[in-house]
């Protein structure tokens, strides 16, 4: 039975709905329908929703396939959210002038070594942001991979040409200096952003200072304006991240949200911090803005003020959900590393994004023989749902995949930290918060020595 509704749902995330494009093909733009037509929900978003109807349906599936924080928002932005329900106003565009004040305080205390509020741009997640910054730019886009599963789309809708940089599990899944300069040297377009996420969805590592510094002195020689995705920077394990913008300060934006460290995805709130000199660019992202989403909820911006406060209540959060995610993604990439199934150390943030190369023979003997043949046969056989490296713009015969090591339930786990009494945390401290994290590796394991 598990079978057979596991079959079903597959059958739908995997195809596109060819009777709704029938229907609906008069009635679209001929001149966008070309960008739209073949773009299905997003590969994270489907994966949540699927997952869940599964669940529903009482199926054991273990969701290891949408990238969620499974930590509560801290108590004293929820407590301030709830202060502010009041607030009923529209706030300016470009953010509340209190906030954009914080975030830059933040960055002024941490990250860079200098910024005021008036670089900060407020928005409704950065995915929205990001979107307007493609859409205002000219040039093509610069993709190392895995990326993230939406920079291409979006790059996609707006008819922008995107290069892709493919790196590997040798380099940690990062992108050399030498890689992005010998492509730039091939490219032919103006105007070129870089979009750098790092700790990386999905790779889970991250750069060192000395890369950064040699990522920044190619994109100065070529001036490429990088766009720095740092939504998991504050998830680095260590606490040690480091952004670019600090080697290349006049050509990177940073860009961040409440959806990661603060584990607020549903307030949607994001913020880029833009440098000092690209004031036009920032003009021309509030008109865009001004046109398409008005302001982020004003509440909400009001709870994010406290958030970015960089004191006791914000630090002994971090630093427990960051030891949790920590002990949880080294259990699990120890565990598939062990067995054969080639898994990087994640650095930051909560996924993992291992290789099943070495097993590509006895995987065809079940059928397997590309990313999508091998997280539909794991859900099929053991209901472990994974995303197929495709979905991250690896080559389709590439046997990776991302895991989101996210199935516990993170107020629990932070609970069990802050009672830990020894320095280190280990995944037995975490039991039985953990279980269904555990029992969804040892399913995986078990599978491939089947
Ligand atoms: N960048 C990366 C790498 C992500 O994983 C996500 C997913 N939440 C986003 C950007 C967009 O996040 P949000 O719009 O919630 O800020
Ligand atoms: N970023 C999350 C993921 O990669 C999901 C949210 C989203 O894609 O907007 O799974």
């Amino acid at each position: 039975m598990i079978k057979k509704a596991v079959r079903k749902l597959t059958a739908f995330f995997y195809s596109s709905n060819v009777t709704d494009r029938l229907i609906l093909q008069p009635f679209m733009n001929p001149k966008t329908q070309s960008q739209f037509q073949n773009l299905g929900k997003s590969a994270t978003l489907a994966i949540n929703e699927h997952s869940a109807a599964l669940d529903r349906d009482g199926k054991d599936i273990i969701r290891f396939g949408f990238g969620q924080s499974p930590f509560p928002v801290p108590e004293v932005v929820v407590n301030t959210l709830k202060n502010f329900a009041y607030r009923k106003e529209y706030i300016s565009v470009e953010g509340l002038p209190e906030l954009r004040a914080a975030v830059a305080n933040y960055y002024t205390d941490t990250l860079v070594t200098d910024c005021d509020a008036s670089q900060v741009f407020i928005g409704p997640g950065s995915k929205e942001l990001m979107f307007l910054l493609q859409m205002i730019l000219d040039g093509e886009t610069i993709i190392p991979t895995p990326s993230w599963v939406s920079y291409p789309p979006q790059a996609a809708m707006l008819k922008r040409n995107v290069i892709y940089i493919q790196t590997s599990a040798d380099s940690n899944w990062l992108l050399s200096a030498d890689q992005l300069d010998a492509k730039l040297n091939h490219s032919s377009s103006a105007t070129k952003l870089l979009i750098l996420n790092y700790p990386g969805n999905p790779s889970g590592t991250t750069y060192q200072k000395s890369d950064l510094i040699a990522l920044a002195e190619i994109a100065r020689k070529h001036e490429v304006l990088i766009l720095s995705d740092e939504i998991y920077g504050r998830l680095n394990h260590d606490g040690s991240h480091q952004s670019i913008a600090k080697f290349y300060p006049e050509g990177t934006i940073i860009s961040s949200s409440l959806s990661k460290w603060c584990g607020a995805g549903g307030w949607r709130l994001g913020h880029f911090l833009f440098p000092k000199e690209m004031t036009q660019l920032m003009q021309s992202m509030a008109a865009a803005a001004s046109e398409t989403f008005s302001c982020v909820s004003a509440p909400v911006q009001y709870a994010a003020v406290r958030a970015y406060q960089t004191d006791e209540p914000i630090n002994d959060y971090l630093f427990h959900v960051r030891s949790v995610l920590e002990t949880v993604g080294n259990y699990c990439a120890k565990k598939l590393n062990d067995s054969g199934i080639i898994t990087m150390r994640p650095e930051g943030g909560f996924y993992l994004f291992p290789d099943f190369s070495e097993y590509r023979e006895f995987l065809s003997t079940k059928g397997v023989s590309d990313s999508e043949s091998l997280c539909r046969k794991l859900l099929e056989e053991t209901g472990v749902a994974l995303l197929p490296g495709s979905a991250f713009f690896r080559k389709p015969a590439e046997l990776t995949a991302r895991l989101a090591y996210v199935t516990f339930d993170g107020e629990k786990a932070l609970g069990h930290s802050r009672n830990n009494s020894s320095d280190i945390l280990s995944i037995d401290d975490l039991s039985p918060v953990c279980n269904r994290v555990v029992e969804g590796i040892s399913r995986i394991i078990d599978w491939i020595h089947s």
